[in-house]
């Protein structure tokens, strides 16, 4: 346990909007606040619909302004974004059940062996691999109630957008977490990586988040899946890549895509193929495309 002296002050908050949430009235003067749905209430009003007594409602509101609740006027309270967010957050995190889903077939195909791709539910986190190799894609937290309510299929498409849409905040440079800023560096699964399972990829993105230490690792492929020069080479052979799921765009999945130049410092060739057509991409280490060169196979009749 840390010495509470040691604590940072963000740290410190975040201990204090908690240890409120431990008194019972304090919930209850949230709960009504939060079933008002964004209307603002009097003291008054609070005071009789909040069970306890008049001088603990007004200390749970003196305890609550500017950490869950603030005064848009004089004697009305409102809920602010944080405890919004809280409530919001705990329902689609908090199942009276343990909910899993067993592991069944997902659409697309492994890019390092071309075998079955299966998905799974477990601890609240929803793991994507390939059933042959048991290379790993996808192994991030999702929220049980969404995988309680959806049907498989349905459990998938949600995890594929919702996947694409922290791709795009980190290939930003946003966490998608606290929406700090994030920087990356590029790793080797081998050396630099102490992860159990067995990565698909030799390289790989690190993003950590400056503000609350959180990590991902994406594909190089994943970052640049919001290139303009990779969404129009698809584009321009038939593929809309924004509209296939993330295991089914080979530059996302594909560990033959992404070749590695040089390591000191990085330099990568990524290969975009479909069909007859190929563009090569060069990167440097911070992931800007250096070079474009566009392939077309001649076909002899
Ligand atoms: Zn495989
Ligand atoms: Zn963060």
């Amino acid at each position: 346990m840390n010495d509470p002296d040691e604590l940072t002050d963000d740290v410190r908050h975040v201990e204090r909007a908690l240890s409120l949430l431990s008194s019972r009235p304090v919930r209850d003067t949230l709960y009504t606040l939060w079933e008002a749905s964004g209307v603002q209430l009097t003291e008054d009003e609070l005071i009789s619909a909040v069970p306890h007594s008049t001088e603990t409602v007004r200390d749970c509101l003196e305890d609550l302004e500017n950490v869950y609740v603030y005064a848009p006027e004089q004697d009305m309270y409102k809920l602010l974004p944080s405890a919004n967010l809280l409530f919001l957050r705990y329902l689609s995190l908090f199942s009276e059940e343990n909910v899993t889903m067993n592991t069944r077939s997902v659409n697309g195909s492994c890019g390092r062996c071309d075998g079955e791709l299966v998905g799974a539910y477990e601890d609240q986190v929803l793991t994507i691999k390939c059933n042959a190799c048991d290379s790993l894609l996808y192994h991030l937290a999702f929220p049980p109630t969404e995988v309680a309510h959806r049907d498989p299929d349905g459990v998938f498409e949600a995890f594929e957008k919702r996947t694409r849409a922290q791709l795009w905040l980190v290939a930003n440079g946003i966490c998608r977490w606290c929406v700090g800023p994030t920087s990356f560096e590029l790793v080797d699964a081998e050396t630099d990586l102490e992860e159990d399972a067995e990565l698909a990829h030799d390289v790989f993105v690190k993003h950590v988040c400056d503000r609350c230490g959180s990590y991902i690792l994406t594909t190089v492929g994943e970052i640049l899946l919001f290139h303009p020069a990779v969404i129009a080479f698809y584009h321009n052979n038939g593929i809309d890549i924004l509209d296939r799921p993330l295991w089914e765009v080979d530059v996302c999945v594909d560990p033959e895509a992404v070749s590695v130049r040089s390591t000191g410092p990085w330099s990568l060739t990524v290969e975009l193929s479909c069909g007859d057509a190929t563009r090569r991409l060069e990167l440097d280490e911070s992931l800007e495309i250096t070079a474009t060169q566009d392939e077309e196979r001649s076909v002899n009749h």
